[in-house]
């Protein structure tokens, strides 16, 4: 039998990072745990290690480790060391299960060092687009979508050449607030926000599926899988998230990929694909699962969505500012800052204030966000004389 893969989990105290371990748990066989990597949730990681047994862990936004850790293997610090471990030759594939632009060096890294990468990451593909696809094919990294919508349409695709598709549909919850009127949306709280009906994810995702901005990010992310047109993609909501995509070929066969919400199906998949690998799961009962709804999509009340868009069809660096703007936005949501109409103002703002340029490095795009998110935080509001701040 063949030497298990070697495996290097970027993110592994989140939500991707944990459902990736529990995947891995049921097949040592075939995979192990070359480096665990997390920003500073040190204790987390300790209890991790200590029951993986990595050839090292990574704190990337630490200087040091923090004291009274238990686990005495290697402890490595800072931003170059998540990226050394994206590229170390000792694991064959990475997951890349970090939030927003601070996963990009990571997903270049792993595919320029050719990598498989399981790609949880979206905003690092989106940011990066030709930057991301060129890297994979420079260094024959091979990229592996984590998202459900993408594993599904990509299993649907089965490998049949893009001349046969005619579009693809990607299913999205609708989230928290799919059934509020418009009139309530000035009173909605982080808490109502982060109550996602049908996922459990990490903060940041739970809101940009509240507003709607994680599926434009979704768009843009099939476009560049995929090699589709915008107009190729289309999105219906779909509440129960049982089926996770499909695609519509040319000869009028419409094909999809269904069963219980859970991330480890796909993750499974990014890391076997294309050979499908034993998995604990709840079989799939058609009859209980009735009837499948399916609606349009609120465009008129969720204008992250189309802002999103816009921006990938505009590309250049349009994605990466509408990225940092969000992910500046989200924050200051979540943290009592802004209210949620304010989220899509404050992106508003900031993507009619920086036209789109084509990007020339990932200098250049690491700059941008930098300005981006500059402007979001003035968009946001500046703390008044008495410590509160404005609440656009
Ligand atoms: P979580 O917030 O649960 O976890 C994020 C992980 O990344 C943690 O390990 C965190 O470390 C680490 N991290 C965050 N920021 C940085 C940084 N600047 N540098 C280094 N490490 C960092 O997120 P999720 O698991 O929910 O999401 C991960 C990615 O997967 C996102 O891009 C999301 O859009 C995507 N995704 C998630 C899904 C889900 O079901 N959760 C579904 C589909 C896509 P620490 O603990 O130390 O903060
Ligand atoms: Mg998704």
């Amino acid at each position: 039998m063949s030497e298990p893969s070697g495996l290097a989990v970027l993110g592994a105290t989140g939500s991707i990072g944990g459902s990736t371990l529990s995947v891995v748990a049921r097949h040592p066989d075939r995979f192990e745990i070359v480096s665990l990597a997390a920003a500073r949730r040190a204790k987390e990681l300790d209890r991790l290690a200590l029951r993986w047994r990595p050839e090292y862990v990574v704190l990337a936004e630490l200087p040091e480790p923090p004291a009274g850790l238990e686990w005495s293997g290697e402890w490595r610090c800072g931003r170059e060391a998540m990226k050394a471990a994206a590229a170390d030759p000792a694991a064959s594939i990475v997951v890349n299960a970090l939030v927003g632009f601070a996963g990009l060096e990571s997903t270049l890294a792993a595919l320029g060092a050719g990598k498989r990468l399981a790609l949880a990451n979206k905003e690092s593909l989106v940011v990066g687009g030709e930057l991301v696809l060129r890297a994979a094919e420079d260094g024959q990294g091979q990229l592996l979508p984590v998202d459900s919508e993408h594993s599904a349409i990509m299993q649907c695709l089965d490998g049949r050449p893009r001349a046969e598709v005619h579009r693809v549909v990607l299913t999205a919850s609708g989230g928290p607030f799919r059934e509020w009127p418009a009139s309530r949306f000035g009173s909605i709280r982080p808490e109502d926000a982060l109550a996602h009906p049908t996922w459990s994810m990490g903060d940041k995702i739970t809101i940009d599926s509240a507003t709607l901005a994680n599926k434009a990010l979704e768009v843009i992310e099939a476009h560049l899988l995929f090699g589709l047109e915008f107009d190729q993609i289309d999105v219906v909501v779909h509440p129960a998230s049982i089926v996770h995509s499909m695609v519509e070929f040319r000869d009028g066969s419409t094909i999809s990929q269904l069963g219980h919400p859970t991330m480890e199906v796909p993750i499974l998949y990014a890391l076997s694909a294309p050979e499908r690998l034993e998995n604990d799961f709840r079989s799939f009962d058609p009859v209980q699962a009735s009837p499948l709804e399916f609606e349009r999509l609120r465009h008129e009340d969720f204008p992250m969505f189309d802002l999103g868009v816009e921006a990938g069809r505009a590309g250049g660096t349009a994605p990466a500012v509408y990225n940092a703007a969000n992910e500046v936005a989200v924050r200051s949501f979540l943290e009592g800052r802004l209210s949620f109409l304010g989220i899509s103002r404050a992106v508003e703002r900031v993507l009619s204030s920086m036209a789109p340029e084509p990007v020339e490095n990932v200098e250049h795009l690491t700059a941008v966000d930098r300005e981006a998110r500059s402007r979001a935080r003035e968009a946001v509001g500046t703390p008044s004389p008495t410590g509160g701040e404005t609440v656009p």
